[in-house]
């Protein structure tokens, strides 16, 4: 088993920290490394490193890898039930099941993510609204205990321990496999609809209207506009194509994914490139390229769902300072604080280059899931841009206000106090915890920064 002392990040590559790093290939082997008991600073499971903070990172302690536990152990061609290791992407998910017409259920902006990152962080999607997030498509999960002991977890069977695992960042175990529903399409192509707004006011209605039409929709919102144009937006809304919806050609290969040919970005790529000048002058351009409406365009999976895996390491973009994102929820009704955020934002002239606004649905019974039905805002901002701190934090105090939260597969500096306001259900997360863990096995730097 490899092992190697590793200067790690997130993928916002801010606050890196130095951990073994141990890459197991069969759940054995993962299971001695728990076995052996706590490291001094503790152990905690790592994915593909796409959250953006410091949950996969364990300071001064040990990182277990889930890279090469990838296999796909069975993938049944007539239900879309598929049993994996929980070190599979969601590409690996795609490229296996497209073929016979199956799709992932849930699917976050980018491919590039473990079944286990999914289910740790409870990852949701475009279509939220009608599919909820990915541990309500698990069937059942194997996890490894704090001391290494081997269990099944199913949401009837077992709900405590599997409602504390999805969205529980690694926490309560190291997952190791999972049985998820795929969902059936009938190509691989989807049939948008793209509608430009012209002010919050406009972008929240037609968000409300397409979440009755469609399966998927998101809005992609211009942060640094203001005034009259405040929240103005370009709406992708669509759902998979039929056969016939396809161009003759196309139909011989309805299912066809090709998820290679990443462009990388130009070595020496000058750090600053992201600030307000630029990001106001491409959002600009971005909203007026887009047509009014347009309806029926056909896109690829790729240029749907991730259209920013099509850059490789697009994060070094933001320079060697990195970048937070921010994402939050706050319940339906609290629509004002949603227009409060964008007008300080637009008003602190902080630059972000990838803000998106959507509605959740119902959320699902995980202690530390973070959707709830409300409205969504991701926003991120290079590391340095001045003032960031004070805004940050005026943000969630509106957020507490609102009776929202904020994404721990996101964040990497809400207060403590902040958090426990957010997630009521804090308190019987970490009474879980202390029975499942007593020596304190598992550990993380997200979890020691908030307290977890
Ligand atoms: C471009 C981009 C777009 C994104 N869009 C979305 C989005 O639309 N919706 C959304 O919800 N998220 C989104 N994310 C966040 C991402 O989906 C989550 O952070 C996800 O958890 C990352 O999975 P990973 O395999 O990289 O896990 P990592 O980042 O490596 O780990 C994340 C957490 O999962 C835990 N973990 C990982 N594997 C296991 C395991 N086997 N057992 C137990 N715990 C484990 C880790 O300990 C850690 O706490 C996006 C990220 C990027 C970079």
């Amino acid at each position: 088993m490899s092992h190697r002392t590793v200067r790690l990040t997130g993928w916002g590559r801010v606050s890196p920290s130095w951990a073994e790093v141990v890459v197991p290939s069969t759940v054995a082997e993962a299971a001695a490394l728990l076995q052996a008991g706590p490291a001094s600073r503790g152990v905690i499971a790592r994915g593909l490193g796409r959250s953006y903070n410091d949950a996969a990172q364990c300071g001064g302690g040990v990182v277990i890898s889930t890279a090469r536990l990838n296999r796909i152990i069975g993938l049944d061609a007539v239900t879309g039930r598929a049993v994996c290791e929980a070190g599979v992407s969601l590409e690996q998910l795609m490229t296996a099941g497209l073929p016979a017409g199956w799709f992932v259920p849930v699917s976050p902006g980018t491919r590039q993510v473990t079944v286990g990152g999914a289910i740790a962080a409870d990852v949701h999607g475009k279509n939220h609204h009608v599919a909820g997030s990915f541990a309500s498509h698990v069937e059942s999960l194997d996890i490894l205990l704090p001391g290494g002991d081997l269990r099944t977890v199913a949401p009837q069977a077992d709900p405590a321990l599997f409602w504390a695992t999805a969205g529980g960042m690694g926490l309560t175990g190291l997952i190791v496999r999972a049985t998820v529903r795929l969902r059936r399409i009938a190509t691989s192509r989807l049939r948008v609809d793209t509608v430009r707004t012209a002010d919050i006011d406009e972008t929240m209605a037609v968000l409300a209207e397409h979440d009755r039409a469609y399966g998927y929709t998101v809005a992609w919102s211009d942060s640094l506009a203001r005034g009259a144009s405040l929240g103005r937006s370009v709406i992708t809304s669509g759902d998979f194509a039929e056969p016939a919806d396809l161009p003759r050609f196309a139909r011989a290969d309805p299912f066809a994914f090709r998820p290679g040919a990443h462009a990388g970005l130009p070595p020496g790529c000058p750090p600053g490139l992201i600030n307000r000048h630029s990001v106001g002058l491409a959002n600009a351009v971005w909203y007026r390229k887009a047509p009014r409406s347009r309806r029926g365009e056909l896109q690829t999976i790729g240029k749907f769902f991730h259209p920013l895996d099509g850059i490789r390491n697009w994060n070094r973009i933001y320079g060697p300072g990195g970048f937070r994102q921010y994402q939050y929820v706050v319940p339906f009704g609290a629509e004002a604080a949603v227009r409060h955020s964008l007008e300080m934002v637009a008003t602190a002239r902080a630059p972000s280059f990838v803000t998106v606004l959507k509605r959740f649905g119902e959320g699902d019974p995980g202690l530390l899931s973070f959707p709830m039905p409300g409205w969504t805002l991701a926003l991120d901002f290079p590391a340095r841009t001045p003032g960031l701190a004070r805004l940050l934090g005026s943000l969630d105090r509106l957020v507490v206000e609102a009776g929202g939260r904020v994404y721990l597969a996101k964040d990497s500096r809400v207060p403590a106090g902040a958090l426990a306001q957010m997630y009521p259900r804090l308190p019987e997360f970490a009474k879980l915890r202390a029975e499942l863990d007593p020596a304190g096995t598992l550990a993380s730097d997200l979890s020691r920064r908030l307290g977890l």
